[in-house]
């Protein structure tokens, strides 16, 4: 059976390859020749060089050339570098005859051990947040070559999106079964596998679906996976593509007028984000206040959130949250903590952005092993984390964490909440520091935040604290200075979430 199946394998290859080889795009058919397949030590290429503007690397095993041409759509579909997996020895067809039971291909794949050397290396690794990786399906398996690849390298909070090729067999488990081969922080997306011969928009449309979109330049590609902040224009751009500003107004216990007075002063004084929740009560006021501005409705940021209480039965919270905003669309909604059903919830979301309702997604209250655990479940990659974070409460191992992941951190409490801002804004370290900038202490706090690549949402009802929360951008703290505030961390948690 294995034999028959073996020579079904072989034919479809065979014909796999006559079919793409007459659109492969660079017109090469190697046919069971790893040497005529070039050989360029294992360099990036992609009009023959690495780009710079791009996380995004496909990488692609194609001793026939069946998978070369679907690394290549996907390649240039998302501005991403293109690498060559090469065997260190060239297969040959004898090494490819599936019929022979001792033949190189037959052997290794018999052979879970088996690590065929790779010549040539991805020269940086580092910079990549996302890995394509295609690869025929040999024996219904991956083959070992690439094993030796995950191997290779350190993928640690890096996406790998699995797909293949083959002319009859599916991807079965051979992309399941290369999770234990890298550390249990990557992201694995579910992969596919396309037939032999697939053309480009078949590839574009299931990226598209998966919502891995390209990185445009213009954006700033790579800075923008790396959540940088642009001081200039006082903001970062998204995952998601959107632009977000960089200091806010949290709404948290402001109630009906004060929540719209509130929110149209802060609107009044230029600031452009505002955060809310389901569990605020106050969607309607703060809706109200942004329509009743008289400011551009593209030009404000909302933020809201569905409370655990809502998770299962998501679409109605959803609508529910739209309705009472009646801002046409929301730019981003969080869940508010972990909690039941929220896997289903954030997929409600993810639909919702699908049809336009919403424009990006977010978790709130998502530590490093609640991301592992969570991240691997969805499709689209959160765009921001909003966590507590205040000079008392630092999370220092979390905030890198999670802006490696290309995901935009956010603090709530940034003055340690109520009942807690008099010690903090009283801190004589702070106070000191305030003093020689001529800034407040909350100020100080907030930029410490900024320039740890923190965006801020202090809570204000009093319109001279809400124009001093948007005062951050004429001074900048040292690094002694910043280190000062580091040294403050106490680990102290003002909630209990
Ligand atoms: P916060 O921003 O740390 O502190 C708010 C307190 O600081 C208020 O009492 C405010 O009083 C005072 N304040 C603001 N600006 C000041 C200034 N320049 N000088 C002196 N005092 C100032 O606490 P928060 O509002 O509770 O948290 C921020 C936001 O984070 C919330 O509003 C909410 O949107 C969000 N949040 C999210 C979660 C979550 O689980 N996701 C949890 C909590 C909060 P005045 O009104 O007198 O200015």
């Amino acid at each position: 059976m294995k034999r028959l199946y073996s020579i079904i394998i072989l034919f479809a290859v065979l014909a796999g390859l006559m079919a793409c080889g007459n659109r492969s795009q660079t017109g090469q058919t190697d046919v069971n020749s790893g040497a005529t397949n070039k050989k360029e030590e294992g360099v990036m290429k992609q009009n023959g060089q690495s780009k710079e503007n791009t996380n995004i690397l496909v990488a692609y095993f194609s001793c026939t050339g069946t998978t070369k041409p679907l690394a290549e759509y996907a390649a240039e579909y998302l501005n991403a570098d293109l690498y060559e997996i090469e065997a260190d020895i060239p297969y040959t067809s004898e090494d490819l005859d599936y019929n022979k039971s001792d033949s190189r291909a037959n052997k290794e794949q018999d052979d879970s051990s088996a690590r065929p050397a790779i010549s040539g290396k991805v020269e940086d690794m580092d910079k990549y947040n996302i890995v394509m990786l295609a690869y025929p399906i040999w024996w219904g398996q991956t083959p070992r070559i690439i094993s030796t690849f995950l191997e290779s390298y350190d993928f640690s909070g890096k996406t790998i999106i699995p797909i293949c090729t083959s002319h009859s067999s599916g991807i079965g488990s051979s992309d399941k079964n290369l999770h234990s081969l890298v550390d249990s922080s990557v992201k694995w997306k579910d992969g596919k596998r396309f037939a032999a011969g697939t053309w480009e928009n078949e590839i574009i449309g299931w990226l598209d679906e998966m919502g891995i979109q390209p990185f445009v330049e213009e954006n700033g590609g790579k800075e923008a996976a790396e959540c940088v902040f642009d001081f200039e224009k006082k903001t970062v751009t998204l995952n998601s593509g959107y632009e977000m500003p960089l200091n806010g107004l949290g709404t948290y216990s402001l109630e009906d007028d004060v929540c719209v007075s509130s929110v149209s002063e802060a609107l009044k004084r230029g600031v452009r984000l505002i955060d809310t929740a389901y569990m605020y009560h106050n969607e309607e006021e703060v809706g109200r206040a942004v329509r009743d501005s008289g400011v551009p409705r593209e030009e404000i940021f909302v933020i809201t959130k569905l409370y655990p209480n809502q998770f299962s039965e998501p679409e109605k919270a959803i609508d529910e949250a739209l309705k009472k905003l009646d801002i046409e669309y929301i730019d981003m909604m969080l869940l508010h903590h972990p909690g039941t059903d929220d896997v289903k919830a954030y997929k409600a979301i993810e639909k919702a952005v699908e049809d336009g309702k919403i424009r990006s997604i977010g978790l709130s209250n998502w530590y490093v092993e609640e991301l592992e655990e969570f991240l691997p479940q969805v499709t689209i990659t959160p765009a921001l984390v909003q966590n507590e974070i205040h000079p008392y409460y630092q999370e220092n191992d979390v905030i890198p964490y999670i802006q490696k992941l290309g995901i935009v951190v956010q603090g709530w409490y940034p003055l340690g909440g109520r009942g807690h801002t008099a010690e903090l804004l009283g801190d004589e370290t702070i106070s000191a520091i305030a003093k020689a900038h001529g800034k407040s202490s909350a100020q100080v706090i907030l930029r410490w935040n900024l320039q740890k690549g923190v965006v801020v949402i202090p809570g204000s009802s009093n319109p001279d604290h809400i124009q001093e929360n948007t005062e951050l951008y004429d001074f900048e703290l040292s690094d002694e200075e910043m280190e000062k505030i580091n040294a403050l961390d106490r680990n102290e948690k003002h909630d209990w979430y």
